[in-house]
């Protein structure tokens, strides 16, 4: 569904993406992990268009998207929840999934993802009402994956939905990411460096260092294989 061949990515004289090749999969989970500043961002924002590839290829369902601008790839059906967030503080959780419809006009159908938010996050239902910028960082997380969903995504590209939360949370959180797959057979693409949740939830995985992928694995491999134990699970 989604394929990067052999992508490169700068930022001026930082050579951030050195050679990526990976492949996700309809309906597929796909975790990316990596250590601070291996280039797991960078990844998912050069496939959003945010950051430009300079070398290399990005196709979805067989169309090059890697000169795309970023607004016509969401409108492909690639959607990226960003790190940290960044949800409208000013508006209300009821008008911050409304901006998450923007490109949509079928307002019946709208209004069923709505309702279909609320029922994952029933917290967000109770304070619809409310100013983004007042919940907590669990809530404004859950309110970003929410208005994500808003556009009917194809593709969920998630930047470390477990930023800054507390473990009850990220777990509350990645439970909802692996309904949303479930639900909805939507393909989900993680950047995470919490290795274990995030591999947990994987079909498969890939390990990431110094702008390079060293490993892919399924999911369920990743967690019993020694380097990645000693490397990204602390044991
Ligand atoms: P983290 O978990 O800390 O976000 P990461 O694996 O997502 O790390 P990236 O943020 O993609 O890593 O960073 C990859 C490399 O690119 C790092 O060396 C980083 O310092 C550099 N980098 C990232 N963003 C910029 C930027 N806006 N300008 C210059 N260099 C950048």
């Amino acid at each position: 569904m989604l394929k990067l061949k052999d992508v490169h990515t700068y930022y001026g004289n930082i050579h951030a993406l050195k050679g990526i090749n990976l492949e996700v999969t309809e309906g597929e989970v796909i975790s990316l992990i990596g250590a601070n500043g291996a280039g797991k961002s960078t990844t998912l924002m050069t496939t959003s268009g945010i950051v430009p590839a300079k070398q290399g290829s990005i196709t979805f369902k067989g169309q090059d998207i890697t000169h795309m601008p970023s607004d016509d790839i969401v409108k492909l059906g690639i959607c990226q929840v960003p790190e940290g967030r960044r949800i409208f503080p000013y508006l209300t959780i009821a008008e911050n999934l409304d901006m998450g419809a923007f490109l949509r006009n079928d307002a019946n159908e709208i209004k069923k993802d709505i309702e279909y938010a609320y029922s994952l996050f029933p917290i967000l239902a109770e304070r619809r009402n409310q100013a983004g910028g007042t919940l907590s960082g669990g809530e404004q997380q859950m309110l970003a994956i929410s208005r994500a969903l808003m556009s009917r995504p194809k593709v969920l590209l998630l930047d470390e939905p477990s930023l800054g939360l507390a473990p009850i949370i990220v777990k509350q959180i990645f439970d909802i990411i692996k309904k949303i797959n479930e639900d909805n057979k939507t393909t989900i693409f993680i950047v995470e460096q919490n290795a274990n949740l995030a591999l947990k939830a994987a079909d498969r995985g890939y390990v990431m260092e110094n702008g390079v992928i060293t490993i892919s694995d399924t999911g369920e491999n990743l967690l019993v294989n020694e380097d990645i134990k000693k490397a990204y699970l602390g044991m």
